[in-house]
């Protein structure tokens, strides 16, 4: 299902003509914003910015922005809209049309746009001498909010044809946008992932180093070089033992040690495919290799897919503290190839689903419906199934990360089920529950304090506990070592002095965060030793 267009970039980039030709091409709605914000002062831009004055102009701009997504949302139709140069410059409206729409940045070098726009005339911005220098500080000015997009493409020497078929492109494509600034990505979702987009990804690469682990390697690493050989560009490989225990500093430098035996330079790219141990430690290379090169992230289990793909965070473990040593470091794209999910573990799969039940309670109702109403079955085996499921938590995370890019508040709502869920899983050793499994537990403790707190509702968390049973999930936390867990819960690292951080759900998609008495909610948690009312 095709979501809003929004075409956005400089002045004179060719949105508008774009978006007519594509309305044309594909039958939808089109809409010009700045012919509804002319509509609305009944006179043309150029007179509302000599008369009424920028401020004026942008504040009906935003409206007519708002009510045309909201238009959008009601109608349930997917209309394309050409938006003026700067109706995407603040950040709460953008981070709203990348969410819910398909958001495309169309670019021309300065000279270009001072070209074309000294042929049409009217341009409040770039009216008068030194065109292209004022068009070359507005892009420069405006560079961080263009890349937050969902795609960028260049126009400079190309009809606007051939411009409206490349956007055609990336709105089927329906990639998600995770927003950082010049940093920012997109994750694709496809079940060919890998040998759709990896070809136009390695333009400009000098090399890659290609670092998988052993079991990913026997599953999938003749069918990714057979995608990697013909693109012409060396390729170098590293394959670690797998499993959490090699996520430590010398395995980074055993990828080090193979950059340098491969000449790796700051145009190398490095690929991780495998689960969230090999895109963790590859990222933290790519970020360390030459103070940071471009790395692409393959995540090959679900967790790594829907968690561990989005947000930027790599690294590695240090003895027993997880992920102790890392740094925030984007990678240019992650390909999501559904296909690659087929050879993953089925506890490793179903302890995932845990994570996507958490993801739908934090922030997105349709998909808890779609996990309730879907047979097992379907979850674990239909492809199309599957890339919804990620595509629909990856959006939900991609949101929150977006508004929070350096863990510094929102970024905690992620947290919801994972201060019970850590603790038992330390408590289990790392090794009788998997951190899906823990994470279950965790959610029902989180949905049964809320109830406690009287900010869950109870129906919710009933919904809650039994989806997580009906995708096999264990839910029996009254049977956990609950008195051995609140140590841990003691030393929990989201602990700000006597109070803990903790995320509680308070209807379908909505969560929040309270600060709650580190020794309320130990006598909370050992109150979930008494079967549930
Ligand atoms: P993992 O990477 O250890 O993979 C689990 C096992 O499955 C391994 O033995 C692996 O070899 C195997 N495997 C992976 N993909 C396979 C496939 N397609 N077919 C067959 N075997 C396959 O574990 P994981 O659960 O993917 O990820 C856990 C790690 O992710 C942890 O280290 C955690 O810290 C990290 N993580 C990071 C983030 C983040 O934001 N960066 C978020 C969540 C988790």
């Amino acid at each position: 299902m095709l979501r809003p267009l929004l075409l956005s970039g400089s002045m004179a980039t060719g949105k508008s003509t774009v978006a007519r030709l594509l309305a044309g091409h594909v039958g939808r709605r089109l809409v010009d914003l700045d012919e509804r914000i002319e509509a609305r002062f009944g006179k043309r831009i150029a007179e509302v910015f000599a008369t009424d004055g920028e401020p004026a102009f942008r504040q009906v701009e935003r409206e007519e922005l708002g009510r045309t997504l909201d238009e959008a949302r009601t109608q349930g139709d997917a209309p394309i809209v050409a938006l003026g140069g700067g109706a995407l410059l603040p950040r709460d409206l953008r981070l709203r049309a990348l969410d819910e729409g398909i958001v495309i940045t169309l670019e021309a070098s300065p000279a270009e746009i001072a070209r074309r726009a000294a042929q049409s005339g009217g341009r409040p911005l770039l009216d008068g001498a030194g065109l292209e220098r004022r068009a070359a500080e507005l892009s420069a000015q405006r560079a961080p909010a263009y890349a937050e997009a969902h795609a960028r493409i260049a126009t400079d020497g190309r009809s606007p044809d051939s411009v409206a078929t490349a956007v055609l492109e990336v709105w089927r494509r329906d990639p998600v946008a995770v927003a950082a600034g010049t940093a920012s990505y997109v994750v694709d979702i496809a079940v060919d992932a890998l040998k759709e987009r990896l070809p136009e990804l390695s333009r400009g690469a000098s090399s890659f180093l290609f670092v998988t682990d052993a079991n990913v390697s026997m599953a999938h690493g003749a069918s990714a070089h057979k995608v990697l050989g013909p693109l012409g560009v060396p390729v170098a490989e590293v394959v670690l033992e797998p499993g959490e225990r090699q996520k430590h500093a010398g395995t980074v430098e055993q990828i080090w040690r193979a950059a340098l035996a491969a000449g790796a330079d700051r145009k190398s790219l490095f690929v991780g495919l495998g689960g969230g141990v090999v895109t963790d430690i590859t990222g933290f290379a790519a970020a360390t290799w030459m103070r940071g090169v471009s790395w692409i992230g393959v995540p090959t289990t679900l967790l790594a897919m829907v968690d561990a793909s989005v947000g930027g965070k790599t690294g590695v473990d240090l003895m027993s503290a997880k992920n102790a040593v890392g740094a925030f470091w984007q990678p240019l794209r992650v390909l999501c190839d559904i296909e690659l999910l087929a050879t993953e573990s089925e506890r490793g799969f179903r302890g995932a689903l845990a994570e996507v039940v958490k993801t739908a309670l934090i922030g997105d109702p349709g998909l808890l419906e779609l996990l309730e109403s879907a047979p097992l079955e379907l979850v674990q085996w239909s492809p199309e199934l599957r890339v919804e499921i990620v595509r629909r938590s990856i959006r939900v995370k991609a949101r929150v990360v977006s508004e929070d890019e350096r863990e510094s508040g929102r970024r905690a709502v992620l947290n919801l089920g994972h201060t019970v869920g850590h603790a038992l899983e330390a408590v289990s050793g790392y090794s009788r529950l998997t951190h899906g499994e823990a994470v279950s537990l965790g959610l029902v403790a989180a949905l049964r304090i809320g109830v406690g707190l009287g900010v869950t509702p109870p129906e919710l968390a009933k919904r809650g506990e039994a989806l997580l049973a009906r995708l096999r999930l264990p839910t029996d936390v009254a049977s956990e070592p609950l008195e051995d867990s609140l140590r841990l819960i003691g030393h929990d690292k989201k602990r700000a002095g006597k109070h803990v951080r903790f995320i509680v759900a308070k209807a379908p998609g909505a969560v929040d965060a309270i600060d709650l008495e580190l020794s309320s909610l130990q006598a909370l948690t050992r109150g979930l030793a008494a079967p549930a009312a």
